[in-house]
């Protein structure tokens, strides 16, 4: 008779992707750090996600700010908003 566990190992490391304790405040592109909401519109995606690998108009990579980086908190350059903690 087969033998349904429950106690299955998970399999480890698959699970801190989505746990990072550093969270994206803003976005770097364009000489300037922005606010996310602004990115996404700048960049007319509805998700963080897909700004992975897109460019700017000087052609430079979109590049998260962390909440651990030293410029993650000020103002954003599109609409002047506050971002940070
Ligand atoms: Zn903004």
């Amino acid at each position: 008779m087969p033998r349904t566990s429950s106690t299955v190992p998970s399999a480890c490391g698959s699970a801190n992707r989505a746990k990072l304790p550093m969270k994206i405040v803003a976005y770097a592109y364009e000489a300037a750090i922005h606010c996310p909401r602004c990115t996404l519109r700048r960049f007319h995606v509805d998700s963080e996600d897909a700004l992975v690998g897109v460019l700017d108009r000087e052609g430079n990579e979109v590049w998260p700010v962390f909440s651990i980086d030293e410029n993650a908190s000020g103002h954003c350059d599109t609409c002047g908003a506050e971002y940070g903690d």
